[in-house]
């Protein structure tokens, strides 16, 4: 008998999982006739209301539901380290409690690692309809801008919804850094992927724990765990300005020694704008290079990803 772990990370969704456990198990019997069993793991991410407790209710009821709950919020990111470290299955999911993940597309999935030999098959929603449009245009430059800046494929509309074989969940699980940017490590890792797509689904009840800050907050994470480069642009800034700065002393120097200057103290206001433009620019730079010895600093400190109050 094989096992199918599903991965649940909830923030406050005291509304969703009753609904999103009796959503899962209509593919119980599908699963049934494959052989494989189904654990369910909700990973609770520090809620503050009655999530705990519901997932209380269904352990009560059903054995294969798990809890792993967290002293706070630590985050998505988190949550799904934590799910997937505590999932024995030979097949894991990683599913949002919204249903903004269809179940009905595990049984596909589970097909394509079987049957056509994949490791990992992963969603991507082709719109983003009942989205906020602006969030939708500044989601868009991001994948675009971070596609750019790194190596690692960064799909446009990848969701974190995806069934893993267990060699793939292990390369994951082995990728221990604390700055987590999942919508890379899935693609840094390699292996067989297949892409599965779907039309966006509106969060049923409750609200999106995303805001827009939140999201920016997060584009910055990815860029920086996956790209340097930022501290790249910032050297190239620094020879362009030394170049410049030599073309002007050539510059100078020729008209003092030909024509002179007349108007020596004359031009100070153009002076003041080139001392704060260019000094604009070098704390930037270094604001740059302070980011990235930030995160360095904090992967040097190897804090736990996530402190676990209560696992059932
Ligand atoms: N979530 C979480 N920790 C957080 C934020 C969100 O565990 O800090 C969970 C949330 O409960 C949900 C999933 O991650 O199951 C996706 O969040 P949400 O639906 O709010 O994001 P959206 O679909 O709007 O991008
Ligand atoms: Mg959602």
């Amino acid at each position: 008998m094989g096992l199918l772990s599903v991965i649940v990370p909830c923030l406050n969704e005291q509304e969703n999982v009753s609904d999103f456990y009796h959503e899962l198990l209509k593919n119980e019997e599908y699963f049934r006739g494959e052989g494989v069993d189904i654990e369910l793991i909700f990973v609770d991410d520090g809620s503050t209301d009655g999530t705990v407790a519901g997932v209380k209710e269904l352990i009560a009821r059903d054995k294969r539901v798990h809890l792993v709950s967290f002293s706070r919020n630590f985050g998505k990111e988190a949550a799904m380290y934590a799910g997937l470290s505590s999932a024995k299955g030979d097949y894991v999911a990683i599913m949002d409690c919204d249903l903004q993940d269809p179940p009905a597309l595990l049984p596909q999935m589970y097909q394509a690692i079987t049957k056509e030999g994949y490791d990992s098959v992963a969603t991507r929603r082709v719109n983003r309809k009942g989205e906020p449009p602006i969030r939708s245009f500044f989601a868009r430059q991001f994948y675009k801008l971070i596609n750019k800046m790194t190596k690692t494929e960064i799909v446009d509309g990848a969701r974190d919804y995806r069934l893993m074989s267990r060699k793939f969940v292990n390369a994951i699980l082995s990728m221990e850094e604390y700055n987590r940017f999942s919508k890379g490590i899935f693609g840094w890792v390699g292996f067989k992927n297949k892409w599965l797509e779907f039309e966006n689904i509106e969060r049923k009840k409750g609200e999106t724990k995303w805001s827009f800050w939140k999201l920016f907050a997060y584009a910055i994470d990815g860029i920086m765990a996956f790209s340097t480069a930022p501290l790249a642009i910032a050297s190239f800034l620094g020879i362009f300005f030394c170049i410049v700065a030599f073309i002007f002393i050539i510059l100078i120097i020729i008209r003092q020694q030909t024509v002179g200057d007349p108007h020596d103290l004359v031009g100070w206001a153009s002076m003041v704008c080139i001392i704060l433009f260019v000094s604009g620019v070098q704390l930037f730079c270094v604001g740059v290079v302070g980011q990235y010895l930030a995160k360095a600093y904090l992967e040097v400190k190897k804090r736990p990803l996530y402190i676990v109050k209560e696992e059932l």
